[in-house]
């Protein structure tokens, strides 16, 4: 999926996604679907996150020295946030998250038992 492509609103729509670094993730689409795993990486610009073990590809990379010998190398490419969903680290579950102004800080909710993640 082309997120550049898409309609404004749905752009607008995927913006609303509340995924941090370092939240647990569980991938609802596309070739991964079911796999879990920890966001590493956000890219709010282009909406996607990196999962490691995730969207796993193998790219052919040359000789550069000797920490880098060259070969097929695995490596996870981003995954758009409109294929993954939040998991709750209270109850467990696939959610979406949340935000609640909570004497002037916003604290950031599951929307499934409602409580502060
Ligand atoms: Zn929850």
């Amino acid at each position: 999926m082309d997120l550049i492509r898409l309609p404004a609103w749905r752009r607008k729509y995927i913006k609303t996604m509340k995924i941090k670094k370092g939240d647990q993730v569980i991938v609802t689409l596309g070739r991964d679907r079911g796999q879990k795993g920890k966001v590493t990486e956000v890219d709010t610009k282009n909406n996607t996150v990196v999962v490691p073990g995730v969207n796993m590809y193998k790219k052919h990379e040359k000789k550069r020295d000797e920490k880098h010998p060259g070969g097929f190398v695995d490596y996870a490419r981003p995954l758009s946030m409109g294929k993954i969903a939040l998991i709750c680290p209270k109850c467990g579950k696939p959610t979406r998250a949340g935000y609640l102004v909570v004497k002037g800080s916003k604290e950031r909710i599951c929307r499934k038992c409602e409580q502060k993640i």
